[in-house]
């Protein structure tokens, strides 16, 4: 292991306590203080308490989504029968990025009526105006300041960020306020001019794995509903992920977006500490594939239990498989085997099955942190594999040194989406790649050339709750349509030629999907959210599911079907509902292949 950058930070919260007791003692102590900062509400208040006893009046507010923090610590959300917010509009930001922010306030205060209504301001910090009406007709109305600074990042792009900020209210009435970087901001701050500013080699990959491990107290919010969970730690980790492929991204000379880069595996491994806040940056080879640690992990990967591998049916899993478990799985279909090896040499396995039906390829995670594909492409060749003319070819773990990864994060912070483990060991998006060594891609290839299948039903997931990047601008850039969750819904792509065909897929399967009760309550409630906060969905809605459908000219079978359940951190019934409705699909998909007309 190189280490690049190794420090530690005095905590942000203490050394303002630290000053402004000081102050207190001099000979023109402040009349009261109002601080915004990366803490949750407990180390806050326990601030607060401090200077109160002696004799300094002080509100420390969250830095980090500070209009749903002001809901969660000041107001009792189950008194309101009417909400309006008018939420601010920055011209450095996109018009909706408050109202999003404001996320998943209409979960908060179901019941109430919520309105949020554009504000446009002029003033240097944003500010919420919150308007309450409870059940008994008392009203009130709430400012809420949302500190934020204007900056360019490393890429030279103009951005609103979330800012630690400061203000002292004087005994003459005056005031003293500004940004103060915390401790939150600083680690990420010197972790990208760290690799920003280091001698990488000239070609790809750079590295095996960059390392980079932080600990620091946070906001950590788990409520009932997984769309409330909001955690700064999480946060940081995506940030810190794609900011630092943002770079690679422009060292590589590669336009915007182009999945193909291959640095090597970035690891952000944000961790929370009581106290200590540490970062450390390192370049790293990559650790050593055990079988026995990864079964080991899976106890530790799943927050409910450990028997999650053992005698559980497939179709009752209620977390993410072990891989010893998905290789079982596989195992049980009869086939002709085959494989690829990945980057790191752990097995990509698939099996084609031989039949007189229209041949498919089914696969799973590709993206390695969408977990609930790998179940629902096991479950539907199971189940595909009872029929006589059944043809397909199944990859249920297309990425495995992405979910070894996956797993290895999960282990100590299992409701993280880890977009880390999104990508492969290299870095790259195996979907992309278009040059050897082939390694995991192969696998894929050799699936069309077994099968000769004209669709791919290619299952996804995206994240089952808000995903931020709180010093980058607030939404992940390039992935706005994806920051909140808006139920299942499916891409189709298609070949010149195909466009009626792809019509016809879509239709069928949305049609089946629209007789699944629980999937239909639970995407209308996921897009009600979604539209109060978002606006309008960009997709078209088929039979009650979104779904979009383009020409693509890729290489490949000339219909591919993608899934997208919002499956990134969700376990026990909610996961099964995810690995319900993947399976449906995948058998929907393959009766739709049967039915649709063999020419234009
Ligand atoms: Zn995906």
């Amino acid at each position: 292991m190189t280490v690049l950058l190794e420090l530690q930070l005095p905590r942000t919260l203490d050394m303002w306590v630290g000053e402004l007791l000081a102050d207190a003692k001099g000979a023109e102590p402040a009349l009261s203080i109002e601080g915004w900062l990366y803490e949750g509400t407990t180390a806050r208040r326990a601030a607060e308490q401090r200077l109160a006893a002696a004799g300094i009046h002080a509100r420390f507010m969250s830095a980090y989504k500070p209009l749903v923090h002001h809901f969660l610590e000041h107001v009792d959300c189950n008194d309101l029968a009417r909400v309006v917010v008018h939420y601010p509009v920055h011209p450095d930001a996109p018009p909706r990025r408050f109202a999003l922010e404001a996320y998943p306030l209409v979960d908060m205060v179901a019941g109430a009526e919520l309105r949020l209504e554009p504000q446009v301001v002029a003033a240097v910090m944003p500010q919420y105006r919150v308007e309450l009406q409870s059940h008994s007709g008392a009203h009130r109305v709430d400012i809420v300041r949302a500190p934020n600074r204007v900056h360019v990042d490393s890429l030279g792009e103009t951005l609103l960020s979330p800012t630690a900020w400061l203000s002292v209210k004087h005994r003459d009435g005056s005031i003293t306020e500004g940004r103060r970087e915390s401790d939150y901001e600083a680690l990420f701050r010197r972790a990208i001019e760290c690799v920003q500013g280091h001698a990488w080699p000239d070609t790809e990959p750079y590295f095996e794995r960059l390392d980079i491990r932080v600990d620091l107290p946070g906001i950590h919010y788990s409520p009932p509903h997984e769309t409330g969970f909001i955690d700064t730690q999480e946060a940081l980790h995506e940030d810190l992920y794609f900011s630092l492929m943002e770079i690679f991204q422009r060292r590589s000379g590669r336009p915007e977006g182009d999945r193909r880069m291959q640095p090597g595996q970035i690891v952000p491994d944000v961790r929370y500490s009581s106290g200590t806040i540490r970062l450390r940056v390192a370049v790293e080879s990559y650790p050593a594939i055990a079988a026995v640690a990864e079964t080991a992990a899976d106890a530790a990967a799943s927050p409910i239990g450990a028997d999650i591998d053992c005698d559980v049916p497939l179709a009752k899993s209620v977390a993410p498989l072990a891989p010893v478990r998905i290789a079982a799985e596989l195992s049980r279909i009869a086939g002709r085997r085959f494989e690829a090896t990945t980057r790191q040499g752990r097995t990509v396995a698939g099996v084609y099955r031989a039949g007189a039906g229209p041949a498919v390829i089914v696969s799973g995670a590709q993206h390695a942190n969408e977990t609930s594909g790998v179940v629902g492409a096991l479950r539907a060749a199971q189940s595909l594999a009872q029929r006589p003319d059944a043809h397909f070819a199944l990859i249920p773990l297309e990425n495995p040194d992405g979910y070894a990864l996956h797993r290895e994060l999960c282990a100590h912070a299992p409701r993280h989406m880890h977009h880390a483990a999104r990508y492969t060991a290299l870095g790259d998006d195996l979907e992309y790649r278009d040059a050897p060594p082939w390694y995991e891609r192969e696998a894929r290839q050799t699936a069309l050339a077994l099968s000769g299948a004209n669709l791919h039903v290619n299952l996804h997931g995206y994240p089952a709750h808000e995903w931020t990047r709180p010093l980058s601008g607030y939404i992940p850039r390039g992935f706005g349509a994806w920051t909140i969750p808006k139920g299942f819904f499916l891409i189709v792509r298609h070949h010149a030629g195909w466009a009626k065909r792809a019509r016809q897929l879509a239709e069928h399967v949305c049609k089946q999907l629209a007789a699944r009760p629980a999937l239909v309550e639970f995407n209308k409630k996921q897009l009600a959210s979604y539209n109060a906060h978002a606006g309008d969905l960009p997709f078209e809605v088929i039979h009650g599911t979104a779904c979009t459908i383009s020409e693509v000219n890729r290489q490949g079978p000339a219909l591919t079907l993608i899934t997208e359940f919002p499956d990134e951190t969700i376990y026990g019934d909610p996961f099964i509902l995810a690995h319900d409705t993947q399976t449906a699909t995948v058998l929907a998909a393959v009766e739709a292949l049967g039915l649709i007309s063999p020419s234009q």
